[in-house]
């Protein structure tokens, strides 16, 4: 498996700033985001990094020097982003069955919203009528993406209005005059497949004719990352290619300037992540060879939640033989991160590395089983620099009212 950041680098981060411990590289998501760039110049796209993937303000601070926008999908996440010092207009917000309030609070604001339902559709109508540009997050009736739990587009999900209720929405549309700049279509994650955003492409088709003041189409995010050694990702110059065609005919079609936005979350820092670990106990028990890591699915709950594949590899021993092993959490649950994986020989002590965890790893982590989120580290330029320190035990009682004894 390819890693932009070297054996010993991840070694040396690991003995200074101890384990369990995410790490990551600055320059992975600056070139990550500018491949996307490369490839989609005709169609003047615009990129919006989805940021519930990672929200240290370091990670975002890379990300708004690098000159992407931004995507997020709760209000804190936007006031994460303007305290990092995004401008308003680089702010999206797509909302899911968020309350009317915080949708008002994003306007204030100033930042884009895309709105979810043609129940806060209506609010927003009644009270903002034609006054501020707004998207709307329609549901395709697609299914796509890595499974049924990160697939967004189809029939029975939750998110976006459907496309079925077309009627519905421009009645309320007309009922306000709602200036409805943006359509947006986020089907789910991990899409390998670049005809799912054409066929998002379609859709808009269908729908631009009755929408004459929408000028942006958003595809929302979900570029295939490779996780497997051999796996490929989403093939991106052909996505570029193809959406700069449709945004091409689109445009030509409807006689308007169109622009098409993305959203990608784990593309952009997917990669550039880094989990250490360090090899408590092994325990042989028959064929089994358990690697019980001073870590679990309180810190990395992929592997239970997804099922995804996480590659495994030993640093302290990158070269030793190949053997089978089940590598396990320390948490009362079976959290088991891989079952059955080669990896180079293992001895307690040895550091493990988890590629691909930039992306909805810390984000996702927990105080569970009382235990202590892990610190996050970055390099840039070579140099290795704490971001958020691991939690201490008065954390864990940080947020308790104390006890009258
Ligand atoms: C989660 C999400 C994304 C990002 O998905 P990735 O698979 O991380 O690229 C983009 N847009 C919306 C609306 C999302 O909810």
């Amino acid at each position: 498996m390819k890693s932009s950041l070297t054996y010993d680098q991840l070694k040396s981060a690991a003995s200074e700033y101890g384990t369990p411990l995410y790490v990551y590289h600055a320059e992975k998501i600056v070139s990550q985001y500018q491949n996307l760039l490369s490839h989609f110049s005709v169609a003047n796209t615009r990129f919006f990094y989805a940021c519930k993937a990672l929200t240290n303000i370091h990670i975002l601070d890379i990300v708004k020097r690098a000159g992407c926008n931004i995507d997020c999908s709760s209000i804190n996440e936007a006031k994460l982003a303007l305290h990092v010092g995004f401008e308003p207009q680089n702010i999206l917000y797509t909302s899911n069955s968020v309350s009317f309030d915080e949708i008002c609070e994003a306007i204030y604001l100033g930042i884009h919203v895309n709105i979810d339902s043609l129940s806060n559709l209506e609010k927003f109508g009644a009270k903002f009528g034609a006054t501020y540009p707004i998207g709307v997050r329609v549901r395709p009736n697609i299914m796509a993406g890595g499974n049924l739990k990160i697939s967004t587009g189809h029939d029975k999900s939750k998110f976006g209005i459907p496309v079925t209720q077309l009627d519905e929405l421009k009645a309320i549309q007309k009922k306000y005059n709602i200036n409805i700049a943006t359509l947006h279509i986020h089907t789910g994650s991990e899409i390998k497949d670049v005809a799912v955003f054409i066929k998002s492409a379609d859709v808009f088709d269908n729908l631009l004719e009755h929408f004459p003041t929408v000028n942006v189409l958003d595809f929302g995010g979900g570029f295939k990352v490779p996780y497997q050694p051999d796996e490929k990702g989403t093939d991106i110059p052909l996505l570029g290619a193809e959406v700069n065609k449709a945004i091409e005919y689109l445009s030509k079609k409807y006689g308007r300037k169109l622009t098409a936005w993305f959203e990608p979350g784990k593309y952009m820092v997917s990669e550039s992540g880094y989990f250490i670990a360090q090899v408590n106990v092994l325990k042989k028990s028959g064929d089994i060879e358990f690697a019980g890591i001073n870590t679990g699915l309180n810190h990395l709950i992929r592997p239970m939640f997804y099922d995804a594949y996480h590659h495994i590899d030993n640093i302290s021993n990158p070269d030793g033989d190949k053997q089978p092993y089940a590598v396990v959490g320390n948490i009362c649950e079976t959290d088991t991160f891989a079952w059955d994986r080669e990896i180079p020989a293992i001895k307690e002590g040895n550091f493990l590395v988890f590629y691909n965890a930039g992306a909805y790893g810390y984000e996702m982590s927990s105080n569970y089983n009382a235990r202590y989120k892990p610190a996050q580290v970055l390099f840039e330029n070579g140099v290795v620099k704490l971001i958020s320190r691991r939690d201490t035990f008065e954390d864990l009682l940080l947020l308790q009212t104390p006890l009258n004894k």
